[in-house]
């Protein structure tokens, strides 16, 4: 789950992370009031779920209210990445002398938190990371003992030369750290981390995204969720119980355990396909699944052909079929189905499907081939 800028850094705050004070407006005229109170040149911050909002035009100086204004009202409504703005953070406008990066990520092959630290921050550390390797430094940290004193200061001595800064910045690099853990965070990012002219560090920028496994614990956390801003499937989805993940491709995926409709998306690419989402129906019997599955693959109109992959084991392929006939007596599809499923109750399937008038293969191969050839309107 990401989480907007405006409440990560209030998390950042509240582990003792220097973060200039501001507010959130969602109209104009909430902005000129923010920026009356705070005085003085503001930014104005486009709260949406993507980054590079500087670059798009998100991310813009006011010098007067009424500037503040006339800006909150151009970035309100904006678009960036596809996602609309409908909220703007209004903060004090710092005096910048050095842009830093400093970030934590869940490394998997590791399995640990990796401190990732660069003195060129600023607006595009992924091209740093891409074209100048050399000036990011890393280090990956043992969970049994934390972050270290001394770890943090020998990095913070890549970012100044000056020791007021580099204790400053091993503080937040600890701070940081122990956010990563209070939040269940699969990445934790400062960028830009700056110094002023006057020697204070502070975090300008931040970002969260919470690892989705750790929100039970987080109640809290969960709570930050602004589903608003996300793709209007995956909160269906979610509501629905259904582990769901939009991709681009055009053949719809509907499938039953997440290790089989892995090998499905795999199996469509290999045959020329692409797939339109990742979805896993889940392990348990309920026709009702499949019919909001339905509802969503159906909802995306890049979707040309839908797939069921069904293996019937605890999931009986029964259900699966009365689910399909529910959903398409609902909502007729426009677009041509395959059906394969094989396992527990497969021949009551077939039964249940003829009699509907669709037909269902055994074979995964031939089915994959079939849904590539119906989405790239080839016959089968
Ligand atoms: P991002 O582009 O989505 O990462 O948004 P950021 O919040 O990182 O802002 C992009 C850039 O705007 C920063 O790297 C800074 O150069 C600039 N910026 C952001 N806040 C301030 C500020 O308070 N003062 C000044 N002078 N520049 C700022
Ligand atoms: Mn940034």
């Amino acid at each position: 789950m990401n989480l907007h800028e405006y409440q990560a850094r209030e998390i950042l705050r509240k582990h003792g992370i220097p973060v200039p004070e501001g507010a959130v407006a969602a109209s104009p005229a909430e902005a000129r009031a923010i920026a009356q109170r705070l005085g003085g040149t503001v930014v104005v911050k486009a709260q949406v779920h993507a980054g590079g909002r500087g670059k798009a035009g998100g991310v813009k100086l006011a010098q007067t209210p009424d500037d503040a204004e006339t800006v909150a009202g151009r970035i309100l409504g904006m678009r960036i990445k596809g996602l609309v703005v409908d909220k703007v953070l209004v903060v004090p406008a710092a005096e910048i002398a050095t842009e830093s990066y400093v970030g934590f990520i869940v490394d998997r092959a590791s399995q640990r938190p990796v401190l990732m630290v660069s003195a060129a921050g600023g607006v595009d550390i992924e091209e740093v990371a891409a074209q100048t390797p050399e000036k990011i430094h890393r280090l990956t940290v043992d969970p049994r003992y934390g972050l270290l004193p001394h770890q943090a200061q020998a990095l913070a001595f890549q970012l100044y030369r000056e020791i007021g800064p580099v204790r400053q910045a091993a503080d937040i690099m600890r701070r940081l750290y122990e956010t990563v853990y209070a939040v269940g965070a699969s990445l934790v990012e400062i960028n830009p981390l700056v110094t002023t002219p006057d020697g204070k560090v502070q975090a300008l920028d931040a970002k969260i995204v919470i690892d989705d496994n750790e929100l039970e614990r987080h109640p809290d956390i969960a709570a930050l969720r602004d589903a608003s801003s996300e793709a209007p499937s995956e909160v269906q989805a979610r509501q629905a119980g259904l582990t769901f993940i939009k991709l681009e491709g055009s053949v719809g995926c509907c499938v039953n355990g997440a290790g089989l409709a892995m090998a499905t998306m795999d199996l469509v690419k290999y045959y020329g396909g692409e797939p339109a989402n990742f979805l896993d129906i889940g392990g348990s019997s309920n026709p009702e699944k499949v019919v909001n599955a339905l509802r969503i693959i159906t909802a995306d109109p890049s979707v040309k052909a839908i797939l069921f992959n069904i293996f019937g084991g605890i999931t009986r392929c029964d259900d699966v079929a009365n689910g399909i006939v529910q959903a398409t007596t609902a909502f007729p599809l426009k677009v041509p189905m395959v059906i394969r499923l094989t396992g527990t109750n497969e021949k009551e399937a077939l039964a249940i499907l003829a009699k509907a008038g669709y037909s269902a293969g055994t074979d995964m191969d031939q089915a994959v081939q079939a849904a590539v050839a119906r989405a790239q309107g080839r016959a089968a």
